[in-house]
């Protein structure tokens, strides 16, 4: 946030919440002086919990349903973020005071990166093409209680390179002149030995040299960074449950793609490690997996690591972004608990899911067993 304030002081930095939606981390971003994109109800509900502010809470969404829309303005929301024109048609519908509104363009530029995480390609299904936009700015102007502010805009996630940041800052600021740039998140991380990520400066420099060239000299820029605020920030552990040496040597661990869909997704590799035995010799390569029905619920294939043992506590790094978002119930798998650690302290901000908690949308069912 300093970073960016002192290379271009009218900005603002936004958490993206999806990337760990937990009321801690709402709370802990809010501490330290972020504003907070959502895009849905739920995140909305547990950004309102953790107590942030809703005059820095930003909307996004390519999907939003009037009932998401109401509660955003209900709740006094800063920004809501349109995506299309039906949204447009929902907020002329639902409007009852002037409320700050960013359009979502899509800049065509290439993220470089995993396809399901490139979100600013020609035929991405966020945001309007540049050739619409000038249309759906019209009818925002026009409309006595849309303010309009300006565009946004994000090209992906998990890119590794500068370029293609400072390609989608010149981009928009061809859509026209705003007061607001909002230029959304993206920010690759290092998840292996072997990857190498930008730093946050350098990142910081693309982006602002390419506002310096393009964007005018009084505009606020927004960024909003997820992945790389918090995945290296995370480890995920496990318990190894089974260890079976057929043709290769397979360790099965408590968990597996019910906690860490990232790698089915996107095909990421990690790096694991035996915990409780680091410093002894690595001589063994392992097909990491988890215990979920899938062939494709492997964590790491081919991690070197001590010879395992049932009951080794095995650590998964860099899994604090989008694991803990895409946790799941697959085979009846319980959502992991969150613990944040400081300073050699430990504190439970998400607590485990229960069988109860698993049980208690299926009510309905069980009160029609009894009869
Ligand atoms: C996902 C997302 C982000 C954050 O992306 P990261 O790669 O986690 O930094 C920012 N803005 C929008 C609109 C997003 O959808």
């Amino acid at each position: 946030m300093d970073g960016l304030r002192t290379r271009w002081p009218n900005s603002e930095v936004l958490f993206a919440s999806k990337s760990l939606p937990a009321v801690g981390m709402y709370r802990l971003a809010q501490d330290e002086g972020l504003s907070v994109d959502i895009a849905g109800g739920g995140e909305l509900r547990l950004a309102l919990a953790a107590g942030v502010d809703p005059g820095r809470i930003h909307f996004h969404g390519n999907a939003k349903t009037d009932a998401e829309l109401r509660m955003a303005l209900d709740a006094g929301i800063d920004t809501i973020i349109v995506d299309n024109d039906d949204e447009i048609d929902r907020l002329e519908r639902l409007l009852e005071r002037p409320q700050k509104l960013l359009l979502r363009v899509i800049p065509g530029v290439d993220a470089k990166t995993h396809a399901s995480q490139a979100t600013g390609g020609a035929n991405s299904k966020f945001g309007l093409p540049i050739d619409q936009a000038e249309r759906a700015i019209a009818r925002m102007r026009s409309h006595r209680l849309m303010r309009f502010d300006g565009v946004h805009l994000h090209i992906g996630s998990q890119i590794l390179g500068t370029g293609q940041f400072a390609e989608a800052v010149e981009k928009i600021s061809a859509v026209g002149t705003f007061p607001t740039y909002d230029v959304g998140g993206g920010l690759g991380v290092a998840y292996t030995y072997d990857e190498q990520a930008p730093g946050v400066d350098d990142y910081l420099d693309a982006i602002v040299d390419a506002a310096r060239a393009n964007l005018p000299a009084d505009a606020r820029l927004l960024i909003e960074p997820g992945r790389s605020m918090v995945a290296r920030a995370g480890i995920t552990l496990y318990r190894a449950t089974t260890v079976k040496r057929t043709g290769r040597t397979f360790v099965a661990v408590d968990g597996g793609l019910a906690d860490q869909m990232d790698i089915a997704l996107t095909q990421q590799r990690y790096e694991a490690i035996l915990a409780d035995r680091l410093l002894e010799p690595w001589t063994e390569t392992v097909q990491l997996v988890g215990r979920q029905c899938e062939s494709g619920d492997l964590l790491v294939d081919g991690a070197a690591m001590p010879p395992a043992r049932i009951g080794d506590l095995v650590a998964m790094a860099a899994t604090g972004a989008y694991a803990y978002t895409m946790s799941n119930n697959y085979n009846g798998a319980l959502k992991p608990a969150i613990v944040f650690v400081a300073d050699g302290e430990a504190r439970l901000v998400t607590r485990r899911e229960t069988y109860d908690d698993l049980l208690a949308t299926h009510a309905p069912a069980m009160a029609a067993a009894l009869v």
